[in-house]
């Protein structure tokens, strides 16, 4: 279903013309109430007159992650704090935490931006909405609690943790749709058929999102819950969960445009690369009031799709971020993301290994050395030591060709690697340590 076919099905036309307006309105709002972003324009000797539309996007400045420590807490809001309604905060990987603000206008759009996935993903206000993201700082339990409201469902703030309840929760009060983490979706649909509860539960949908996933994945918890799961895309940035979102296609997911701006770029020379290239997603906030942004990078690096959507959405779809700038690990001098170690992984699931993996990296005599450890299932476990060491064996030589680089497998008891109920911790990087 589509929720919003006015605004989601406009013309490529009309898209434009509503970007152009609200672009213009942005940068020069911003320009009179956002310090740095004044200095930045001065120093490029642009005025908010010289910006006609989004042709002129290119002439504005980039916006960082750094510019958010740098200004912390509130010296990139554009609003009055008595204008702020809601603060949220992420830790991040590195650092001090940053925050952002939203007004209440910003958290109505945002829930509407959330609840075109859920209405895309078949919810209506029938769905009984079962969030398992956390509550609090972090944008994911409040952005699909809201988005779940704005349609007009049940929610279920459920939050994250204890599993037992969570299911239980799930068998009792009917829950339809699940929003969570992918892995721990992947958890509870493990959980759900150990216990022979598949049958049991109504579920129809999983919107998945806050980390990377894969198609093997995708396809892992939809078989085993016999559901449909969706990739959901947000930061809290630039907002939070919903400034894309997938539709029945599941052929990547539909930008929220009257919001949103998105540009691709060559993370090394800032460049604007043509549609369907790969490189570092940039986003410019149309609508945001108090905490916009101009051409933030996001470090997520993926493609864009503008080809026409079967489902009659306009919006231009991005695929599946492949990873991180951040996140990418360079490891004897190559470029390795874990999603990518991830993926050789899930195809071997059949095979008696589980998703549950952890890569660990170190150097050792100014060598950097890569080890996954992967968790076997029980009946593997229970299977002769020859064919555990053949699967070993077959592992790494599929993530040597995958990676270009070797690594060593090793496959461990089951459990033994600490499960998190929330995002989970997939890389050890033990050479920052030293
Ligand atoms: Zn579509």
């Amino acid at each position: 279903m589509i929720l919003n076919k006015e605004k989601e099905c406009m013309s490529r036309k009309e898209i434009k013309a509503i970007q152009d307006e609200r672009l213009k309105w942005q940068v020069k709002r911003m320009y009179e109430k956002v310090e740095i972003f004044k200095k930045r324009m001065d120093e490029r000797g642009i005025k908010p007159e010289d910006i006609h539309g989004v042709e002129d996007l290119k002439k504005l400045p980039f916006s960082y992650k750094k510019d958010l420590r740098d200004y912390y807490p509130y010296g990139l809001f554009a609003v009055p704090m008595t204008d702020i309604v809601r603060l949220h905060a992420s830790s991040g990987t590195t650092g001090k935490q940053i925050v952002v603000g939203y007004t209440a206008n910003d958290l109505k759009i945002w829930s509407e931006c959330f609840a075109r996935q859920l209405a895309a993903a078949g919810g209506t206000a029938d769905d009984f909405v079962q969030v398992c993201y956390g509550y609090g700082l972090f944008t994911g339990g409040l952005g699909a609690h809201d988005g779940a409201t704005y349609l007009g469902a049940t929610v279920i703030p459920a939050s994250t943790g204890n599993t037992a309840r969570q299911i239980q929760t799930m068998v009792d009060f009917g829950s339809t749709i699940l929003c969570s983490t992918p892995s721990y979706a992947m958890y509870l649909a493990e959980e759900i058929k150990k216990q022979g509860l598949v049958d049991k539960i109504k579920l129809k949908a999983a919107i998945c999102g806050a980390e990377p996933w894969t198609e093997e994945m995708r396809h892992q918890i939809e078989e085993t819950l016999h559901i449909k799961a969706y990739d959901v895309y947000g930061l809290s940035e630039i907002m939070g969960p919903g400034v894309s979102y997938e539709c029945e296609c599941q052929k990547g997911m539909h930008i929220n445009e009257d919001n949103f701006i998105v540009e691709i770029i060559d993370p090394e020379t800032g460049e604007v690369l043509p549609y369907g290239q790969k490189g570092e997603l940039v986003f410019t906030t149309l609508t945001k009031e108090g905490f916009p942004l101009i051409r933030y990078r996001t470090r997520d690096i993926c493609s864009l799709n503008v080809e026409p959507c079967k489902c009659g959405r306009t919006f231009i779809r991005m695929n599946k971020p492949t990873g991180r700038s951040d996140d990418m690990l360079i490891i004897r001098g190559v470029n390795v993301f874990p999603s990518q170690i991830e993926e050789v992984l899930l195809k071997y699931c059949s095979d008696g290994i589980t998703t549950n993996y952890q890569i660990e990296v170190d150097r050792v005599n100014n060598t950097d050395t890569l080890d996954v450890f992967v968790e076997m299932a029980p009946d593997l476990f229970a299977d002769d030591m020859a064919s555990i060491e053949r699967l070993q064996k077959t592992l790494e030589e599929k993530i040597r060709s995958a990676l270009g680089i070797g690594a060593k497998v090793t496959l461990v008891n089951p459990n033994s690697i600490a499960r998190s109920e929330g995002k989970a911790k997939r890389v050890i990087d033990k050479r920052k340590l030293a």
